[in-house]
């Protein structure tokens, strides 16, 4: 558990595609002294902030000035499991590289670069209040606990059906991080049609069959997809900008419901304390 605001021991490189635009982007990451994580796109710096998320539809994507970048969410929650708190991420294309559909490589290569360590604290966001958002059958809610437990529940056609996890001490849930994004086989020529997920393949997606998963290799962890829903809510909870402890209860949750319960969260101080 860190206490304290972190940064990375030295720069490093990561290259992919991005999922939507098909195109190669690569994220230089460069120690930040300044608290929080922010990206730099040409020539302007977005703080990876909840109030900086500017679409929600198909990943999350923050913008600023003209500049936007899409897909942040299984950085940032990289970000989290490596316990940095500050860092520059320069990148050169508006989109987060998909890699595998999980957050494994971008893990990798923070912890080879290694954590360096501020004397400032203020990294904790403790829930004092609960604090729920609704939009037709999904919601999320959080409440007051010491640590960041998640309890998840989705809910998609056979042979996913419905599937629910608890994590109780998310900090130390290292399924989570390699855990894929998953998209149903129907949903793929629709996607493609509108210009979309150029870069999607079975590389970097699990895909749902009528009867079966589509990958030949099936999927890393009985739970995976689930797995995958928390990654993306722990992502876009760190855009909070803070570690946060509470009990959070997710019912088919994702983009949009995350970023509304944050912002019902900041919209009143008594709802939380920092340190
Ligand atoms: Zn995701």
């Amino acid at each position: 558990m860190i206490k304290r605001q972190t940064t990375i021991n030295r720069i490093f490189k990561i290259t992919g595609i991005g999922l939507h635009t098909g195109q190669p982007v690569t994220l230089e990451f460069l120690p930040r002294r300044e608290f929080g994580i922010a990206f730099v796109f040409k020539g302007v710096t977005i703080p990876a902030r909840y109030d900086m998320v500017a679409d929600t539809r198909l990943s999350t994507l923050i913008a600023s000035e003209g500049a936007s970048v899409s897909t942040v969410e299984h950085l940032m929650a990289a970000f989290y499991f490596s316990g940095i708190t500050n860092c520059l991420v320069y990148i050169d294309g508006p989109e987060v590289p998909i890699l595998d559909g999980s957050a494994w490589e971008f893990y990798q290569g923070m912890w080879k670069a290694g954590v360096y360590e501020f004397p400032e604290n203020g990294v904790y966001l403790k829930v004092q209040r609960q604090v729920e958002v609704t939009l037709n059958d999904a919601w999320v809610r959080i409440k007051p606990h010491n640590t960041l437990d998640i309890t998840m529940t989705i809910e998609f056609r056979q042979p996913v059906g419905k599937q629910k996890k608890r994590v109780s001490d998310v900090e130390n849930a290292f399924a989570i991080i390699n855990s894929r994004t998953f998209t149903l086989l129907e949903e793929i020529e629709a996607i493609k049609k509108a210009g979309l997920a150029k870069g999607g393949s079975l590389d970097n997606a699990v895909v749902i069959g009528m009867d079966d998963i589509v990958n030949p290799q099936g999927l890393r962890y009985r739970k995976e997809l689930v797995n995958h829903k928390i990654l993306d809510l722990i992502g876009d909870l760190y855009t909070s900008g803070y570690r946060i402890m509470g009990k959070v209860e997710a019912h088919k949750t994702g983009h949009h419901l995350n970023n509304l319960l944050l912002k019902e969260l900041f919209s009143d101080p008594s709802n939380y304390s920092i340190y």
